[in-house]
């Protein structure tokens, strides 16, 4: 793919059983707690700025610690970040692509030196594990070494068809000023993925992160600033989505809308970028990765059921359920349901719920009080429309923890089996064949992952057919894409199916120009 670059390779995980690697997460989690509650400043046209007042983000399995105080910026610092990125987009885009190229190899390189210090903020703020924490910051790093060698391909245009007395070709251009929305539960890989794309296209970006997670956003930014990104070409700005999203998303400057969140915030902002505003000339474009209600099939001829159990277990309950591909419904055919679900209680049972900080738990807390009240609502509702096999309470400690929820006997009419609950509760239904399972899994107004588990190849090629995901696993968990293996992006409302991490990604960014010159 790449012509200067050597091949793209993923970053590979460190195994936390090894001493070495134990040791440094250690240290970096307790450099990280010893900056905790440190204040960090809005950055607009490559200046420190303050909001108008201040708001915490708080360690989820402790919330009584305040990770970080941020900036609440206001609608006016909205429209200045906008403004200012507009101002910069000639400069940057006029910046050669191999500069911008060594920018996002540079930048890679030092998340990799400080991949424990990543890992601690993405416990410490999102109250991952240290493996699922590992994998985020892998991934970050993946994302700047692939679109790296992306733009290489990209800014050697492909051949076209030349016509007597003529030279065409065809080149890609940047869009412009963008703003880029990432959510809470990759508050790195999804944030950074989305920020270089737009980068290295040479467009410039507005960064509004999750008020969950902006620590570690800022952390990110500060990265770019120190591989040498001039710090004009983003702004970094905090504060409540609703109250300056709007004011980012309606600015005529804005050409572009890189968003990654739930269902109903991308049908606002796509709606919201629909509208032409004075001034504005041109139709916004708007990348929109959106929810899931993920399934996996567990058909009567699955080859083992016990790895069935481990993969839909892991997709289910990994970073607690707070996953856009997570499993949360499961379909199993009536030979094997009985079996399954006893096979599958006793793993759940065993899956260990504590502070994300201490090596060894399973399982962390869920992000906020808000989102465990949503949860345990949805528990509330599951236990009328089905069986509470098990799990489903809250264990004592101050943390936003939750015992994984298994609930039985889900009709497809039920909310829990229609619903984004994006928590640890998985609905089991049963199927009477493989036809229905697949007619089970296809009912739902997503499509983003999927799984099969089933030996016999006739199924598995109906499933490539017919099961209607952006991302299709068959004989494996439906969680954990990696960049440039997983294109990952999902269909209907799941949403733009963008296939980030994949090679057509970076079209999103860029507008392609074509030239013909007559010769004599
Ligand atoms: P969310 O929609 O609540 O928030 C996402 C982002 O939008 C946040 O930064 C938030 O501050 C911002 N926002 C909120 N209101 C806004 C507005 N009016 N204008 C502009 N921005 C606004 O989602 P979340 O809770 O942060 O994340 C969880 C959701 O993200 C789940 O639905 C999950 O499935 C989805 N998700 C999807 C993918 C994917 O690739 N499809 C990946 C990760 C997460």
């Amino acid at each position: 793919m790449a012509r200067g670059l050597p091949p793209f390779v993923n970053e590979p995980y460190r195994d936390f059983h090894q001493p070495q690697h134990r040791a440094a997460m250690d240290d970096a989690l307790a450099a990280a707690r010893s900056q905790c509650g440190r204040v960090y400043d809005l950055l607009i046209a490559g200046r420190a700025q303050q909001g108008e007042g201040t708001f915490a983000s708080l360690n989820p399995s402790r919330p009584t610690e305040i990770v970080g105080v941020h900036q609440r910026g206001t609608v006016e610092q909205a429209r200045q970040a906008v403004e200012a990125a507009y101002s910069y987009f000639p400069t940057w885009s006029a910046t050669p692509v191999e500069r911008r190229i060594e920018l996002l190899i540079a930048a890679a390189g030092l998340l990799r030196q400080r991949k424990s210090e990543f890992n601690a903020w993405l416990i410490l703020e999102a109250g991952k594990n240290w493996p699922e924490a590992e994998a985020d910051t892998c991934e970050a790093i993946d994302f700047c070494e692939y679109y790296a060698r992306l733009m290489e391909r990209h800014s050697q245009p492909e051949a076209l068809v030349q016509l007597p007395g003529e030279h065409g070709a065809m080149r890609y251009l940047p869009l412009g000023a963008g703003v880029v929305i990432p959510p809470w539960n990759f508050p790195l890989a999804i944030l950074a993925g989305m920020t270089v794309a737009a980068l290295v296209c040479g467009n410039t970006v507005v960064i509004k992160p999750s008020s969950d997670t902006p620590t570690i956003a800022a952390k990110f930014v500060q990265l770019l600033l120190d591989a040498g990104f001039p710090a004009e070409c983003f702004a970094f700005l905090t504060g409540s989505g609703a109250a300056i999203g709007d004011a980012l998303v309606s600015h005529p400057n804005t050409r572009f809308v890189s968003f990654t969140g739930s269902r109903d915030v991308g049908l606002h902002i796509n709606q919201l970028a629909a509208q032409h505003v004075k001034g504005q000339i041109w139709i916004k474009r708007v990348v929109a990765e959106m929810g899931g209600k993920d399934a996996i099939i567990v058909d009567a001829e699955a080859e083992d059921l016990d790895a069935a159990v481990a993969g839909v277990a892991a997709s289910a309950y990994g970073f607690q359920g707070q996953k856009c591909s997570a499993c949360s419904r499961a379909i199993v055919d009536a030979s094997l349901y009985d079996a399954f679900l006893q096979k599958l209680q006793a793993r759940v049972e065993q899956l260990r719920v504590g502070p994300a900080e201490e090596f060894g738990f399973d399982m962390g807390p869920v992000i906020n009080q808000r989102a465990r009240n949503t949860i345990l609502d949805y528990i509330a509702v599951g236990k009328t429309e089905g069986r509470l096999v098990t799990g489903g309470g809250c264990p004592p400690g101050d943390g936003y923890f939750l015992q994984p929820a298994v609930i039985a006997d889900i009709e497809a009419t039920a909310r829990i089996f229609q619903e984004e609950i994006f928590g640890p509760v998985l609905a089991v239904t049963k199927a009477r064949h493989f036809e229905h399972a697949l007619a089970l899994a296809n009912d739902s107004e997503y499509g983003l992952t999927g799984a099969v588990y089933t030996k016999n190849p006739a199924k598995i090629a109906a499933a490539k057919e017919r099961f209607f995901v952006g991302n299709l696993y068959i004989n494996r968990k439906c969680t954990g894409a990696m960049v440039g293996a997983h294109p990952f992006g999902g269909f209907n409302m799941s949403g733009t199916d963008s296939k980030a991490g994949g090679p057509d990604y970076l079209l999103q960014f860029l507008q392609a120009k074509s030239i013909a010159e007559r010769i004599a």
